[in-house]
């Protein structure tokens, strides 16, 4: 309308030709005027500006406007060099880091695109920056010609972008993109001044059950608080992001100190096993830790976040809740658990699942009361395969309610053939737990068997009371109208909470074999808890039993502590049906006390094959155990106490250590710096052979192979040099040696 409307306006005024009624006049090269005409009207409407300097750098022309803008009057910008109009700043980028204008400039470069930042006092202004050299005819430099623009205000809406690209927006850490950016940037930088780093993967355990049971508003909420607790413990020591999911990871920077970096794994997982409070739900996860450590692990991001990966892997498939160091064994273990997963699955059609049982007995009498099902797996190539390792294998890829009802049918059709009214102890997972027909799953079984209901025993943990505890107590309630029992496992372990003791209807506590272990030592307060389980327990009417108890002193401590049952190896270990059930057609029913006088918590039977290092030579010999402070070893003969020798244990680990006791073939020395714990059941030293020791030696950097001290002493050992002691050979492993 407008348009129409001024048209006709104009129409009127005949003197005058409207514009678009002009006849075409384009502006030829020649008219100066009217191109200097339009490059003003390009420079005042601020589209952009223009610059000159002359052969010594100076600025000899600057579009009137931006001086303005900058707040130069009357040429006051003239004659200034042209690199001091802008201040160097560094961008926090390194990828992005540009050659710099003054470097630029001495060189006669173009000029695409720069973006600099200008030095004018108290405000941020960022322009992009063009500009050619000019030469004259005999090729002299004469000064350069540019143009500018101003990009404060995309610029900070483009950071604004980057940030959210960088950032996970729920939890405000770092996201997967950053984190890699980072490594791959320290790595590299490393590598030159030969620095260690560290890399956690972490990963949370059952986040998905509070998910599902209590909601993703909760479990985004669950996120935020495992992000606050992370915070905390790593503060400045290094950086974590959240790379999707329920899987962290944080960098550690100049960490290579294993010893040190279990110590704040173990950190890790207390503090994100203890409760979370979630709009007034009390939700509870885990979380299993990866360790790899670079160069050792990997060199580069793709190496150490594989190896951390591995290592997490394994975390996981030893029971969760656990930390683990890389080790390149670990390739084959996670093939093993592939292969696990994936037999596991006809496991229950092949026959391959049976159901042993480990007698519970009385503290005061000695004779069996109940008994425990403990499942097992025995599998055609790999022999027994621990519950502990299938269990939450089974849980993971979704089979577990089918073993668990199976399970329990096993159990209720063996207990009727019993000979002894015994009671008997079925363990349930939490998983198999969550599911609305279980209390229904445990009436058929009884119902198909004929089992008393009074001889059937429910072993629960405490996991089942995350998410809704609404629920947990409808089915208890269920659970206990078929009037079974219940007991609650592993009391003690991860995240006690009296509080379940009080609403839910226990007969019975199983203290954690944890508590047990190393309750008769010295400043230990494991009896004092131990003490304070048995008289709660007592006061609630429910009965309680020590597990694992293994050594004399122990059976000891826990029969004065007031436990009521007793379950453990030095009564008996589980056993199958067969035996079980001819014990007790025997009318054997005492269990007499079998096992050491002392628990020996550090001391491992092994049989490995490692190096030791004496003066200039290598020996070949046997490791029959290992202990944190010492080891036994065999294969050399009539090595004199106080020898200096040094341990080669396998990737890289090397301790030095005395000898303390001697006989024939066998010594028993003693490590300088105690061992520590790789996170499962072995050990391992603090410190490794560094890549850049092998580097130095003249080896391509790589990380650590199997046997790297091979590497460097391959030139100084060999058979030239004089070995001082006899070497023999040792046989196969020792009896006993087991899964
Ligand atoms: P748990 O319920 O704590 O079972 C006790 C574990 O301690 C058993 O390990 C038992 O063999 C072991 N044990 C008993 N006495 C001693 C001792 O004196 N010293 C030591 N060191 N250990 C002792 P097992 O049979 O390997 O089972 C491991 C875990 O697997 C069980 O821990 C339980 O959580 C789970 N599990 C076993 N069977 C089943 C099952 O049928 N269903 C489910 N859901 N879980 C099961
Ligand atoms: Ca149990
Ligand atoms: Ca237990």
């Amino acid at each position: 309308m407008a348009g129409l409307f001024s048209r006709s306006a104009r129409a009127r005024d005949d003197e005058d030709i409207a514009p678009e009624n002009a006849p075409l006049c384009p502006i030829a090269a020649s008219d100066v005027a009217r191109r200097v005409e339009l490059l003003d009207s390009f420079e005042a409407a601020g589209l952009g500006w223009f610059w000159a300097t002359d052969a010594q750098g100076r600025l000899i022309y600057l579009s009137e406007t931006a001086a303005e803008k900058l707040g130069w009057t009357d040429g006051e910008a003239i004659g200034k060099p042209l690199g001091e109009l802008f201040t160097p700043e560094k961008d926090e980028d390194p990828d992005k880091a540009e050659r710099p204008l003054a470097f630029l400039l001495s060189a006669r470069n173009s000029i695409s695109q720069l973006n600099v930042r200008l030095a004018v006092e108290g405000q941020e202004v960022w322009w992009e920056i063009a500009g050619k050299p000019q030469f004259d005819e005999k090729e002299r430099f004469t000064g350069y010609r540019g143009s500018a623009k101003d990009i404060t205000v995309s610029r900070e809406s483009q950071k604004d972008a980057e940030r959210l690209a960088q950032y996970d927006s729920l939890t405000g850490l770092a996201n997967r993109h950053r984190m890699t950016k980072r490594l791959t940037a320290t790595l590299k930088a490393y590598r030159n001044s030969k620095r260690a780093c560290a890399l956690l993967m972490l990963d949370l355990d059952r986040f998905k059950q509070v998910n599902d049971t209590l909601g993703h508003p909760a479990g985004d909420e669950l996120l935020k608080q495992v992000a606050a607790r992370l915070g905390r413990i790593v503060g400045t020591k290094g950086e974590i992001g959240r790379l999707g999911g329920d899987e962290f990871q944080v960098m550690l920077p100049d960490i290579d100190d294993r010893g040190a970096l279990g110590d704040l794994s173990q950190r890790l997982i207390q503090m994100i096993s203890q409760p979370y409070s979630i709009n007034g739900a009390r939700a509870i996860i885990g979380t299993s830790v990866g360790i790899a450590i670079a160069p050792y692990d990997g060199l580069d991001t793709e190496e150490l976040v594989k190896a951390a990966d591995l290592a997490l892997y394994a975390a996981k498939g030893g029971g969760r809740g656990q930390y683990r160091f890389y080790s390149s064994d670990l390739k084959d273990g996670a093939k093993h658990r592939r292969q696990v997963e994936e037999d596991l699955r006809d496991a229950l059609e092949n026959n391959q699942l049976s159901m042993h049982y480990q007698p519970l007995v009385c503290a005061k009498t000695h004779t069996v009361k109940c008994c425990e099902a403990l499942m097992r797996w025995e599998h055609p190539e790999r022999g027994t395969i621990s519950p502990a390792v299938f269990i939450p294998v089974a849980e993971e890829i979704g089979i577990i309610k089918k073993m668990g009802e199976w399970a329990l049918n096993e159990v209720c059709r063996q207990a009727m053939e019993w000979p002894v009214e015994l009671r008997v102890a079925v363990n349930v997972s939490a998983v198999q737990f969550a599911h609305d027909d279980f209390p229904q799953v445990v009436k058929n079984a009884l119902t198909n068997s004929g089992l008393s209901p009074e001889r059937l025993e429910l072993e629960i943990t405490e996991s089942v009371f995350l998410g809704d505890t609404g629920r947990a107590q409808r089915i208890f309630k269920e659970l206990k109208d078929l009037n079974i029992r219940l007991a609650l496992d592993d009391f003690g372990t991860g995240y006690s909470s009296l509080s379940y003791l009080r609403t839910a209807p226990f007969d019975k506590i199983k203290i954690d074999q944890s508590f047990v272990r190393g309750a008769t030592e010295d400043g230990n307060n494991n009896a004092a808890i131990l003490s304070a389980i048995v008289s709660l327990a007592g006061a609630l009417n429910m009965e309680t039993v020590a597990e694992g108890v293994e050594a004399k002193d122990e059976l000891d401590l826990v029969t004065q502590r007031g436990a009521t049952l007793i379950q453990g190896y030095i009564f008996s270990r589980p056993m199958p049906n067969e035996d079980f059930l001819e014990r007790l057609a025997d009318g054997k029913l005492k269990y007499d006390p079998k096992g050491p006088a002392k628990y020996r918590a550090d001391r491992k039977t092994v049989f490995r094959r490692i190096g030791l290092i004496h003066e200039d030579s290598r020996y070949k010999v046997v490791m029959r155990n290992l202990s944190k402070t010492g080891a036994m070893i065999e294969g050399l003969l009539d090595v004199p106490l106080g020898t200096q020798v040094v341990l080669d244990l396998g990737g890289g680990q090397l301790a030095v250590a005395t000898v303390r006791r001697s006989k024939g073939a066998t010594q028993g020395v003693e490590f300088e710096q105690p061992l520590i714990s790789d996170g499962a059941d072995g050990l391992c030293t603090r410190h490794r052979v560094s890549p850049y020791q092998i580097e130095a030696a003249g080896r391509p950097l790589a990380a650590l192979p199997h046997d790297p001290y091979s590497l460097i002493m391959a030139e100084r050992m060999g058979a030239a040099s004089q070995k001082k002691f006899v070497e023999i050979e040792v046989g196969s492993p020792a009896p006993g040696t087991s899964y």
